[in-house]
């Protein structure tokens, strides 16, 4: 991970702060709005609040002038920096999240290791796997701060002053429950978060929820319709979290999303029909190229993917999971 930022100017008010995450993907946007109500939106991970510091020093703000922090929703690259921010601010910094992320945010990462280790055990992940992957969920927890949020959102739709413009947060569910977009609608400048990252099909992480011992699936159906949200808003130009600004056609990257969905769905149901097979096992046959520096990292992305995907699966109908020796297996309907 290389420490530095990279500051990119969107208008005379918005600046893109881009700053760096350990793995893949390499960068985090954290977009800064800067006039009657400075504002953040998204942080980065702890690691980097004092990159972010230099940032928006080079900006003319301190940490202090800093009104109000949005997290696009709850996770650690998106919130982790916030309470570094809010406590050398005097507990000046409103931190503004809705109420679907509020537990992730407040309290972090639910699953206790050993509902985490049975969760993977139950997957059929590779047993010189699962040191490494719990590994990677303490570092995922050193990566982001509980905060506390000031104003929890429930509503759909939420009008507020970002910097000098009027803005409306979104609801966008899907990559996780509580993301949500960021809208100025007189410039038509939408900030996605992770609903909408070019080049990138978003995933629809499973997570762990309070009390549950498997991850509650995100559905796939919901992320479709939060698309179509989004697309009726005609933005002019997109700016994701991950990657660079996108003024290309919508419609058409969202129609390459709903394609890559129905073609791994296709490619899992194919394995199944000559195997039945373990969530891992899948994972490793429909994600060929795991390998290398990044292998952890990539391995705990697509498991959830290869999950997600199945559980679509066995909600239509086309798949059905049964458990044996404590793992559970997928198994091709037919018709
Ligand atoms: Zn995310």
């Amino acid at each position: 991970m290389k420490l530095s930022y990279k500051i990119s100017q969107i208008n005379d008010t918005i600046y893109r702060i881009s700053l760096p995450l350990p793995g893949n993907p390499p960068y985090i946007n954290v977009y800064c709005f800067k006039g009657e109500v400075n504002t953040l939106f998204d942080t980065g991970i702890s690691w980097t609040w004092r990159l972010l510091q230099k940032a928006l020093h080079e900006i003319g703000l301190q940490f202090k002038d800093i009104h109000q922090i949005i997290p696009s929703h709850g996770h650690v690259d998106h919130y982790g920096a916030a309470n570094a921010m809010v406590k050398r601010s005097n507990n000046n910094i409103q931190v503004i999240a809705h109420n679907a992320d509020a537990m992730r945010i407040e309290k972090g990462v639910y699953a206790n290791p050993l509902i985490m280790l049975r969760f993977m055990q139950s997957m059929g992940v590779a047993k010189s796997l699962i040191v490494p992957l719990a590994i990677l969920d303490i570092m995922f927890k050193s990566m982001g701060h509980k905060v506390t949020i000031t104003h929890k959102i429930i509503d759909e739709v939420y009008t507020l002053r970002v910097g000098d413009y009027n803005a409306k947060l979104i609801l966008t569910p899907g990559h996780s429950k509580g993301q949500m977009c960021l809208f100025i609608e007189k410039e038509g400048l939408l900030f996605s978060g992770d609903h909408i990252v070019p080049g990138v099909k978003p995933i629809i992480l499973a997570g762990f929820e309070p009390n549950t011992s498997f991850p509650v699936s995100q559905s796939h159906a919901i992320f479709h319709n939060a698309l179509k949200k989004v697309e009726k808003l005609h933005p002019n130009k997109i700016f994701p979290a991950h990657g660079e600004p996108f003024d290309g056609k919508l419609d058409r990257l969202i129609n390459t999303y709903y394609k890559i969905y129905q073609l791994r769905k296709q490619r899992i149901y194919t394995v199944l029909l000559n195997n039945d097979c373990t969530v891992y096992v899948l994972a490793r046959k429909v994600f060929k190229n795991l390998k290398g520096i990044n292998l952890v990292l990539d391995m705990y992305l697509s498991l959830s993917e290869t999950y997600t995907h199945l559980e679509a699966m066995c909600s239509e109908g086309d798949v059905i999971k049964y458990a044996f020796d404590n793992v559970i297996y997928y198994t091709a309907a037919l018709y």
